[in-house]
């Protein structure tokens, strides 16, 4: 039987007190570390049984175990794994493990910002000291013939070693928990973080509370022993690894549901399954937006052979789709054990353009086989669409030609068709972005058997410039900027009109006392409409750039006569008012004619400014006034 006492070959004696502080604010990484290690350590039997060099009990069952005594102040991790002999011990432990642990010193003793770091200098099992007072390691190796060791160390560089009477083959490590980290000693606590990190992992794990077993089984002698039934507390088979063709629609839906806690069911989703040239697997889901704030809150969640790495890894995750949720497990991310450290760029590069590339084949499929679905899911994809167009080129490239516009009469069209059907709007396309406010040249543009597409939503008028910028040919044109050519008639008046143009500028002007207004007589189609406010794109567009930054300023008041108002010689109303003006005792009826229309027009562009509306609302109750 071996006894020994042994001195870890580290020169930096205060190796502990570094590595103690350098993970505080990480701290329940150790218990990814070491249960990961005992996922290995399973991992590697198992690959040991497949080749015929290990020889498994017929009932075998992987199983990993974290049990917690609080009385004792213990949390131990059992696997029964491919354990260690003690010359593993001694080699794996003492020099491999240690050394890293030197290594990782050496190179990071000035760098205090990383803690992500551990794993990867194999310090996954050192991670324990962050937690303990005293670390055992009790084990069995599965080789015949072999008997077990136990080995303890107390965070110095000392050790020893022993037998020990572990009596099945694999690794039980036993933390003596320190007095700073007597959160962990509470199984609600450990159960959230194994959780956190080991939902999905490939073997069971149980969480048992040793104290609590005890009442049970007072109570249970009572209970005509009755056996509670043991549950591990993760899903070993992940949905996502399951061939996508054997997915049914409700599964992709309760997986969403289990994963992301959220009721609603996500709208489609992407499942993920490749193995060239590189082994990444998962599903990424569209979720529904209740509201647009709700965008920023998706969440990819990375896993590294179904173990949590970390949320949003933004080098892993093209940005745009952080608003998307989702699972994606990378066996081959460049990690080492450490289960969140990135290193190799280049991987990394590829499995972001993977992703987005996928997820363009996906919109591009909908579209093209099921338009109907896309157009319904629209609403909801849409800014994280246009998100992904200014973000993203190669994204862009791939879906600008299945973007889809909302149409004024409920259609959906892309901006090609809205080209073809709109040949009036002469390479132009023009939309709504307040649908109440801009009623009336909504119902101009319906009059003339025009459409308008809706953009309406806080990333349009990004996607307004830029959809501008990357195609010179086609601007955009709020309804309200122009008149479009056929909205007129085309019967020529000219000088009727110019003469009806001077007469009613000078009564506009004279009613209004607004001397810098541009007025405008033209002829619509629309008869009913007797006027409308037009304000062009670019000072309308400048206006809104000034508020942005300006904040309080009254851009109103700044540029007053940038709006023109355009009267309609084809309305009654327009016609009567200049006549009116030249009657016997009616011109003051005209100019209150004149206002209000004016009023109105506006109205049907913007807000009045407060004296303007309370005018407004005591010309219109005298004028009820004299109906009654
Ligand atoms: P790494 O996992 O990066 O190799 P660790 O410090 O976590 O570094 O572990 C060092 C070595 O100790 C492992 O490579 C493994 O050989 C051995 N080891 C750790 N935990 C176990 C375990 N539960 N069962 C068997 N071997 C283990």
């Amino acid at each position: 039987m071996i006894n020994e006492k042994g001195n870890i070959s580290i020169q930096t004696e205060n190796i502990f007190p570094i590595i103690k502080k350098w993970l505080y604010s990480e701290k329940d990484i150790f218990l990814r570390e070491l249960v990961s290690n005992a996922s290995d350590a399973i991992s590697k039997l198992k690959k040991l049984s497949d080749i015929g060099e290990a020889k498994l009990p017929d009932d075998y069952k992987p199983r990993i175990t974290v049990s917690l005594n609080k009385e004792k102040g213990t949390i131990a991790i059992t696997d029964n794994g491919i354990g260690m002999t003690d010359e593993e011990v001694k080699k794996y432990i003492n020099q491999i493990a240690f050394s890293g642990a030197k290594d990782f010193i050496e190179k990071y003793k000035d760098k205090t910002d990383d803690q992500q770091i551990i794993g990867h200098f194999g310090l996954g099992f050192y991670s324990a000291f962050m937690v303990s007072t005293k670390v055992r390691i009790d084990t069995l190796s599965y080789q015949e013939g072999q008997s077990a060791v136990a080995w303890e160390s107390e965070g110095d560089t000392e050790y020893t070693m022993e037998g020990s009477d572990k009596k099945d083959f694999g690794t039980t490590i036993t933390l003596f928990m320190a007095d700073d980290s007597k959160e962990f000693l509470d199984s609600w606590k450990l159960r959230e973080i194994l959780r956190k990190y080991f939902a999905f992992l490939q073997y069971e794990i149980y969480l048992i509370d040793e104290n609590e077993k005890k009442e049970e089984k007072q109570e249970d002698k009572k209970e005509d022993q009755k056996e509670k039934e043991e549950k591990p507390l993760n899903n070993t088979s992940p949905l996502w690894l399951k061939n996508p063709r054997e997915c049914t629609d409700e599964e992709y839906k309760s997986f969403y549901h289990e994963v992301f806690t959220d009721f609603n069911d996500p709208l489609f989703w992407i499942h993920i399954n490749m193995d060239y040239p590189f082994n990444m697997k998962g599903i990424i889901y569209f979720p529904k937006l209740k509201h647009e704030f709700e965008t920023m809150e998706g969440k990819i969640k990375l896993f590294y052979n179904q173990v949590f790495v970390a949320d949003n890894i933004k080098e892993v995750i093209p940005e745009f789709l952080m608003l998307l949720k989702g699972c994606l497990d990378c066996p081959d991310l460049p990690l080492n054990v450490s289960r969140s450290f990135l290193q190799n760029e280049g991987y990394v590069d590829r499995i972001s353009s993977h992703i987005t590339k996928k997820v363009a084949d996906k919109l591009q499929l909908l579209f093209k086989k099921d338009r109907e679905s896309y157009e319904k899911y629209w609403e909801d994809i849409n800014p994280f669409v246009k998100y992904g167009c200014i973000r993203e080129p190669k994204f862009f490239e791939k879906v600008k030609s299945i973007l889809i516009y909302k149409t004024i009469n409920d259609k959906f069209v892309t901006q090609e068709e809205y080209l073809e059907q709109n040949k009036e709007a002469d390479k132009k396309i023009y939309y709504v972005n307040d649908e109440k406010q801009q009623a009336q040249y909504i119902r101009m543009f319906k009059d003339n058997n025009m459409d308008a597409v809706i953009l309406n939503t806080m990333i349009d008028s990004h996607f307004i410039s830029f959809m501008e910028a990357e195609n010179r040919d086609v601007k955009f044109m709020r309804v309200d900027a122009d008149i479009i050519d056929n909205m007129k008639d085309d019967e020529s008046k000219g000088d009727e009109n110019k003469n009806l143009q001077e007469k009613l500028e000078k009564i506009i002007k004279e009613a209004t006392g607004k001397d810098k207004l541009k007025i405008k007589v033209e002829g619509l189609k629309s008869e009913s409409t007797p006027a409308v406010i037009l304000l062009s794109e670019e000072s309308r567009r400048f206006k809104e750039m000034s508020r942005s930054f300006g904040g309080s300023i009254n851009t109103a008041d700044l540029f007053p006569d940038e709006e023109t108002l355009v009267l309609n010689s084809n309305n009654t109303m327009v016609k009567r008012i200049a006549d009116l003006y030249e009657e016997d005792n009616r011109k003051e009826d005209a100019l209150t004619a004149a206002c209000h229309i004016y009023d109105l027009a506006l109205l049907n562009h913007r807000q009045l400014e407060p004296d303007a509306m309370v005018k407004f609302i005591e010309r219109s109750n005298s004028l009820l006034m004299r109906l009654l």
